[in-house]
């Protein structure tokens, strides 16, 4: 019975989701400036530079909750680092924050969306509301061992998983039953 209570307390514990902010109505510069800071910090102690293009790369991602297109990026660069700047570059800055955990690609969306929690477990689901778009992640240690273990007894050496579910977030629900 202890032991029952123990563990679970330990799975509300190791649970990491940013669906509160992703689905529900609130102070989105509060998102941007934590990403921001967040990203600085992430870059420093990996000792790399987070440039001015990098940077508005990621705030731009980060402008809203719903995954932005390589080709949005591109086309609203500019007005943002209130120069012209070159597709290749914006690629790599791209590829940059992916590889530094600071955003992460929807494939069936062909699209990025900003991290909230670089450097944690990470589980890469992301619930994603057919509604209006916004995608939250969430990230829970008994869900990879679950899909390892379930893997592993498939005989399949689970390697990197992205996971996108599909429903309706907490606004898109209330809007749903209010009409
Ligand atoms: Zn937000
Ligand atoms: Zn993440
Ligand atoms: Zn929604």
């Amino acid at each position: 019975m202890v032991h029952y209570t123990k563990s679970l307390l330990v799975l509300t514990l190791i649970m990491l989701s940013n669906s509160r902010a992703a689905h529900h109505h609130h102070d989105h510069n509060r998102c941007l400036s934590a990403a921001l800071s967040h990203a600085e910090q992430h870059c420093t102690e990996a000792g790399v530079r987070l440039t001015p293009i990098r940077r508005a790369v990621l705030e731009l991602i980060w402008q809203s909750h719903r995954p932005l297109g390589a080709y949005a990026v591109v086309e609203q660069l500019p007005s943002i680092l209130g120069r012209p700047i070159r597709p290749p570059s914006v690629y790599r800055a791209i590829d940059f924050l992916l590889e530094m955990g600071l955003i992460h690609r929807l494939p069936s969306y062909n699209a990025f969306i900003g991290c909230p929690f670089p450097g944690s477990e990470h589980s890469d689901v992301f619930m994603v509301c057919r509604c209006c778009g916004s995608a939250a992640e969430v990230s829970a240690e008994t869900l990879n061992k679950s899909l390892e273990d379930t893997a592993s007894r498939a005989g399949f050496q689970l390697e990197t998983q992205n996971i996108e579910l599909s429903g309706l977030c907490a606004s898109c629900q209330q809007e749903d039953s209010s009409s």
